[in-house]
């Protein structure tokens, strides 16, 4: 059985580890899960509501060892609280919104009025999650939740590099007995994850386009279906006029947060030549004003890189920018204090689409911007990459910054904001464009339908066509 290290993103340090699950284990749980599902699914959605409520309760009650663990894990305090109240409202809300969204009325055939039918929603029976390490509680649940009460099991392997919190929050499951076997944590690398592939109904992936690419691979061989949530370069474009502070704030907040590890981080910005100038000074001032978090509490505004490779892929991003011409006007320098990974906020200029900061995701605190003069020009770079996640157009006013945002392959466009998505979830719907992911809306209350296959149920309450229909003669 092979025993992972996992290293502790504040010290460095290999400081805990678990066993992997081996495909015999995985093969294990799906069965069990499979067996706890007839039960989930048969007792219904209210059965299933009251579940997910008393876990949203359970998940309160130990608050302080979920998030003690994720903070270990991800080297962040404030965000492990918003990761674990993320989990708790999507609970809330979905099962809200999952009544409507299941309901399952009788209709008749418009084209005969005898007959009547009734289309009716059956899950699949255990759905796999496979999720990253960048918000390992938030990107474990989000799918799975739908997925829970459109009466799914699910088995989810969270990523290898912070597995701290899985037992903690074993524990608030087991605080449910209506959950036996209907949610399960199985721990392990990609090797679990091929494993968990190869035997489950349907997967959720969320990741990078690499791997995802794998996954949609794997899934296709044997016809389940995948949805793949992935990598992301997200611009902003900072039209002429705009209000340039609150651009800079907006572009900085989304930029930095979580250190950058955000697939919607605002990863490449474009600039009206005319305000260029202003709007790079303003924001190296206001990076200039935020600090390192040495500890939990202590106000700071970004943590280390939690995982150390990362910073290793940003440096080679940031050599590659400077040797093909980019300034660094704050920040750009990757460094190992006492074991911890850290990049201070860091602004390129003089940039362009040969550099790989421009066209690779970079997912670490940087800010790379480069100026355009026309409106066609910024269309163009803006859409000149392989990813469609988001993006975000600062304009005059929201008139103008709207026409631009129409332009933008994306699935989400901010209008005089950053990251407005993350608000939308049960609300609206939308689709990651190119690589950045495919098979239908994670946000808005249908995405409990992307679990569920059709099945229609058609009576015919009239007389039946007769013998005579076979007839070749008119
Ligand atoms: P990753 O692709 O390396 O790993 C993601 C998960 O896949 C992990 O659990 C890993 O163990 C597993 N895995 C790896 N190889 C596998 C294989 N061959 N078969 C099955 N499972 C396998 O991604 P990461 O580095 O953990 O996360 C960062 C990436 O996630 C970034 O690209 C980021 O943009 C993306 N991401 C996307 C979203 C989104 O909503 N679109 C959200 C967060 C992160």
């Amino acid at each position: 059985m092979a025993v992972i290290q996992a290293r502790n993103p504040r010290t460095g340090k290999q400081d805990y580890e678990f066993v992997a699950a081996d495909a015999g284990t995985v093969s294990h749980a799906v069965a069990n899960a499979r067996t706890a599902q007839r039960d989930w699914y048969r007792k219904g959605l209210d059965h299933r509501v009251q579940a997910l409520t008393s876990w949203a309760k359970a998940l309160e009650a130990r608050a302080d060892a979920i998030t003690a663990a994720l903070a270990d894990d991800t080297g962040r305090t404030r965000i492990s609280r918003e990761e674990l109240g993320a989990v708790i409202h999507f609970i809330h809300g979905y099962s809200d919104a999952a009544p409507e969204v299941l309901a399952q009325p009788f209709r008749k055939f418009s084209n005969n009025s005898d007959v009547v039918f009734k289309t009716t929603l059956i899950p699949y029976p255990v759905v796999g999650v496979i999720s990253p390490w960048n918000f390992p509680l938030v990107l474990s649940f989000i799918d799975a939740i739908p997925a829970l009460l459109a009466g799914a099991a699910v088995v989810i392997k969270p990523s290898e590099v912070t597995p701290r919190f899985v037992v903690p929050l074993q524990e608030s499951i087991n605080d449910v007995p209506e959950l036996k076997g209907v949610i399960t944590l199985l721990q392990g690398a990609a090797e679990t994850g091929q494993a968990l592939l190869s035997t489950v109904d349907a997967i959720v992936f969320t990741g990078s386009v690499a791997t995802g690419r794998k996954i949609a691979v794997a899934a296709a061989e044997r016809f389940i279906p995948a949805f793949l949530e992935l990598g992301g370069k997200d611009p902003a474009v900072v039209l002429a006029g705009s209000d340039i502070e609150r651009a800079a704030t907006s572009i900085l907040r989304s930029a930095l947060y979580n250190t950058g590890q955000v697939c919607y981080a605002i990863e490449r910005v474009y600039v009206d030549d005319s305000i260029h100038d202003a709007f790079v000074q303003e924001l190296a001032r206001q990076a200039q004003t935020l600090r390192r978090s040495l500890s939990a509490g202590d106000g700071g505004h970004y943590g280390p890189f939690i995982h150390a490779p990362q910073g290793d892929i940003v440096r080679a991003q940031l050599q590659d920018a400077v040797a093909k011409g980019a300034r660094v006007v704050t920040g750009g320098t990757v460094e190992t204090v006492d074991g911890a990974v850290w990049l201070d906020p860091t602004i390129v200029v003089d940039v362009n689409h040969s550099m790989d900061l421009m066209t690779q995701e970079t997912f670490g605190p940087v800010v790379p911007v480069m100026r355009f003069t026309s409106e066609d020009e910024a269309a163009h770079l803006a859409n000149d990459t392989i990813y469609g996640l988001s993006g975000a157009v600062f304009g005059p006013d929201t008139h103008t910054a709207g026409d631009f945002a129409t332009r933008m392959e994306a699935g989400g466009v901010s209008i005089n904001d950053t990251e407005l998505q993350r608000g939308m979830m049960f609300d609206g719907e939308k689709t990651a464009f190119k690589f950045s992911g495919m098979g239908g809306s994670r946000y808005g209350s249908t995405s409990i339908l992307r679990y569920v296959r059709k099945r229609a149920l058609i009576a015919n309450e009239g007389g039946i066509k007769p013998l005579d229909e076979l007839s070749e003669s008119v």
